[in-house]
Order: structure tokens, then C-alpha cells, then sequence
């Protein structure tokens, strides 16, 4: 199955698509229309951000708030919520594609999360934004709407994420920067394509993926495993894995240096943790790139984010938990 539309197919004008709320910036007011900085995220519900798109109306749309975060915030609970929500819309045949509207500070966590427990054979359409609803010139209105255009794209399928007109795989969608409307990069991945005047070009496949399943993340969010993530720098040493598996740590990334380097004293303390039964990954602090084979005894997490790793760890130690 390709994961996008060919190029301007026809959307899927006789399905539903389902949106799905979870607060976020898009959902955020400010006292004034020139402060995009100063606001609260999650203070609008879903209906009215689909109200607030004229061009929205009259298409089969339904809207469901699953949570109303700001996705700092983000949870093992809202996670589940999510996963299980988005799947039970997706099972059901008349629902074309699912959009979820969400924060843009854990967006790549949540998109990995979903294309691992999911990998959907429909669109799972992830859309934010970087100015609240109340700004002069909201980029929210545009994102939901491009979103729901690749949702209803008929060959379209997997989890993704729009905005600013771009579309990113979840397994490539990386938040760069602090403020730009473009604040996401897809790196060495690429975009799989561009959303432009509501028509999808499209320039590459996405990854296939297996889904881990519902199952997976079954466990009642205060038994997911501690997976915490400690950067390499000038500097570091060991104490904190030290400090962290005297509390029970289960998981540790280490966001290392280049290509996944630590400090001896961070190696040696990390080595500690690993022997004693700790699952660990070596990931990179770099924005983009992957971790070239160099000998550590400690696994690289591949082409693999520090936050990407930490959910890999979290669903491997789910996935161990007995029957
Ligand atoms: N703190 C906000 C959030 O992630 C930022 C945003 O949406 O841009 O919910």
C-alpha cells in the first residue's frame, strides 16, 4: 500500500473525517491579537477550531475533544486516551481518515508513539500551530485545514504531521525551532510532500511500519516503566544515572554527543546501569543525522531522536511486562 495519494488524487469526498482535540497552542488565546508568546494554550475546544475555517463547512467532519493539554504536559493518560480513540474511529468503515489537532512542543513524541502503537492503513494526520487562535495572523486555521485535506485522501495511509504546508512521516518530524512558523524539519528523511491550495504534492513514500497494537500500552499509565533521558556535555559525569537507578530507573537514553559519545565517567555510570538491568540506548544531542557503528558497548538508537528512543524504551519495557 503507498502511504500518500498520487499526486492531486481525488479526496475521499464520501467518508468522514474525524477530528480529534487535544489542546495546544492551536487551541491557545492571548489578551492581545499582537502576543503570540504570552497565551494559553489549550483554552478553545475542537468544534470551535473547525468553525473558525470557513472553508471546513459543509464537508463530512466530527469533532472530539480527547484532552484539552498544553503538550508540555504531555502523559502516558493522554497517550492512551489518544491511541485508543484514534483507533476506534479509524476501524469504523465510514471514517475516511482521522485528524488530531495537539501542541507543537511534544508533536514528534506523540506522532512516533501513534505510528508505533497504530502504523494506520488510513491517515492519522497530526496538525499544531505555532501562534495562538487569537493572533493577527493565526497559522491554526490553515494547518487544520491542510490537515483535513491529506486526511481525505484516498490512497493516503500512516501517521503524519502538516504544517505550514509541509507534510513529515512521524518516524522524520523533528521541532527545530522556538518561534518560526516553520518550526518543523524532517532532516535527511525529507518531506513526503507539500500541502498547497488544498492539493497534495507528493515527493516520497513514508516508512512502512508494523503496529505494536492497543495491547501494548493496555498497562494503567502509572505502571509504564521510568524512562528518563540524560544529555552528554562538557562536563558530565555520572552521577545523575547513578542518582536515577538508586530511584528505580527502567529505561535511559543518553542524548550523547556527535555520534552518540558520552563522557567516560557517563559511559562507566551508564555501563553501571545497564548491568544492573536498566534498558538503555545511546541516541545523538544533534538535531538530525544518525549514529554510525563505533564499537560502544552500548546500543545506538539509529537515525532515532533522544525523545523517539525514550518511546522505544517505553514500549519495550511495556511489551516485557508479564502476561
Ligand atoms: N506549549 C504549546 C504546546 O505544545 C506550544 C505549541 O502548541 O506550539 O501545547
Amino acid at each position: 500500500m503507498t502511504s500518500l495519494a498520487l499526486p492531486n488524487a481525488a479526496p475521499d469526498v464520501a467518508r468522514i473525517t474525524v477530528i480529534l482535540g487535544t489542546g495546544g497552542t492551536i487551541a491557545g488565546t492571548a489578551a492581545s491579537a499582537q502576543d503570540s508568546v504570552g497565551y494559553r494554550a489549550a483554552q478553545l475546544g475542537v468544534a470551535a477550531l473547525v468553525a473558525a475555517v470557513p472553508a471546513l463547512q459543509g464537508l463530512a467532519l466530527e469533532a472530539e475533544q480527547v484532552a484539552q493539554i498544553d503538550s508540555k504536559d504531555m502523559s502516558a493518560a493522554v497517550w492512551q486516551a489518544l491511541a485508543r480513540r484514534a483507533a476506534a474511529h479509524l476501524a469504523r468503515p465510514e471514517v475516511g481518515g482521522v485528524v488530531v489537532t495537539h501542541g507543537t512542543d511534544t508533536l514528534e513524541e506523540t506522532a512516533y508513539f501513534l505510528h508505533r502503537v497504530l502504523a494506520p492503513t488510513k491517515p492519522l494526520v497530526l496538525t499544531a500551530a505555532m501562534r495562538p487562535a487569537t493572533a493577527l495572523l493565526a497559522d491554526g486555521p490553515q494547518n487544520l485545514f491542510d490537515a483535513v485535506m491529506l486526511a481525505r485522501q484516498r490512497d493516503a495511509c500512516g501517521v503524519m504531521a502538516v504544517l505550514a504546508g509541509e507534510v513529515f512521516a512521524a518516524t522524520a518530524l523533528r521541532k527545530c525551532h522556538t518561534f518560526r512558523l516553520d518550526a518543523f524539519e524532517a532532516g535527511d528523511a525529507g518531506l513526503l510532500a507539500a500541502v498547497e491550495n488544498g492539493v497534495l504534492r507528493r515527493f516520497r513514500e513514508a516508512p512502512a511500519a508494523v503496529a505494536l497494537g492497543l495491547q501494548t500500552i493496555a498497562a494503567a499509565p502509572d505502571a509504564w516503566p521510568r524512562v528518563e533521558i540524560v544529555l552528554n556535555h562538557a562536563g558530565a559525569d555520572g552521577r545523575l544515572v547513578d542518582a536515577l537507578v538508586a530511584q528505580g530507573l527502567q529505561g535511559l537514553v543518553l542524548a550523547g554527543t556527535g555520534n552518540g559519545s558520552l563522557s567516560a565517567s557517563l559511559e562507566a555510570a551508564a555501563l553501571r546501569a545497564q548491568a544492573a538491568g536498566v534498558r538503555v540506548l545511546r541516541a545523538s544531542r544533534c538535531a538530525h543525522g544518525a549514529l554510525l557503528g563505533d564499537g560502544s558497548p552500548l546500543p545506538g538508537a539509529g537515525a532515532l531522536s533522544a525523545v523517539q528512543a525514550r518511546i522505544e524504551l517505553l514500549l519495550q519495557g511495556l511489551l516485557a511486562r508479564p502476561g
